[in-house]
């Protein structure tokens, strides 16, 4: 299994917009961070999940060539609004798009995307064939059986998901103790940072830490960081040795 994490930034990306902070004026590569969103290859088997307004930016870097299903975590801007930009795997594949959600994400899916959902929808507008998924049962795409986590961002219940022995969770603030047991035993652990202040929704560093040491997979990449957080060389100075601050484009093999 191969785990490209597509993009590590929070909401706003880094550099954000007008800022010039330390973290936004850097000039290492590795300090441009695309909204969050990762992609999972299993033989020939592409797997995506969150598909936000960096989509097709990411695709064309990482020459994506086919996406066979997308897993969205929750309905936050971040996380959902490049959606329109799958169009292409349609044209290519001639076939509708498997989307996965939970219930009140695919209510919210129609709602802002309701061109897409109408009866008879405009031709060209993207087709997507949406999977409700209940996060208390896992389910499988192509064989590949995904277990989902659920999680809570702040007050909303959303998902991450475990696929084999890798766990991809973003946007948590708190994971229950029956939620952690399903993520127990992953190798690898992909989880949200966001800043060292605390957050009503989001793990600051050091609480995504403590989580870790939790659950002590074999390595950790944290991710959805904000500019108020450090430099990826700082970061990669400051974490434990087995945490890794993920990157745009970081590949790794399971
Ligand atoms: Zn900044
Ligand atoms: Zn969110
Ligand atoms: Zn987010």
């Amino acid at each position: 299994m191969k785990v490209t994490f597509l993009g590590t930034g929070t909401s706003s990306g880094i550099p954000m917009i007008g800022c010039d902070c330390k973290v936004c004026s850097s000039t290492n590569p590795k300090d441009k961070r695309l909204r969050t969103s990762a992609m999972i290859s299993v033989n020939d088997v592409n797997i995506v999940i969150d598909v936000g307004p960096d989509f097709r930016q990411q695709m064309l870097s990482n020459q994506v060539k086919n996406v066979d299903a997308i897993l969205i975590t929750h309905e936050h801007n971040d996380h959902i609004i490049g959606m329109d930009d799958i169009r292409p795997f349609n044209f290519n594949s001639g076939k509708q798009m498997d989307v996965y959600a939970i219930e009140r994400t695919a209510i919210e899916l129609k709602d802002r995307f309701k061109y897409i959902f109408r009866n008879e929808a405009y031709p060209g507008a993207p087709q997507i064939r949406l999977h409700i998924i209940d996060p208390q049962v896992s389910f499988e795409i192509s064989g590949i059986k995904i277990t989902p986590i659920e999680v809570m961002h702040g007050r909303l219940r959303i998902v991450g998901f475990r696929i084999g022995d890798f766990t991809y969770v973003t946007d948590a603030k708190t994971i229950s103790l029956s939620e952690m047991e399903k993520i127990r035993g992953s190798k690898v652990l992909a989880l949200n940072a966001l800043r060292r202040k605390e957050h009503h929704s989001h793990l600051t560093l050091q609480q995504a830490i403590e989580v870790v040491q939790e659950i002590q997979p074999d390595t950790a990449y944290f991710t959805h960081f904000s500019h108020w957080l450090a430099t990826h060389e700082e970061l990669e100075t400051e974490l434990p040795n087995n945490i890794f601050p993920a990157f745009d484009n970081l590949n790794i093999e399971i």
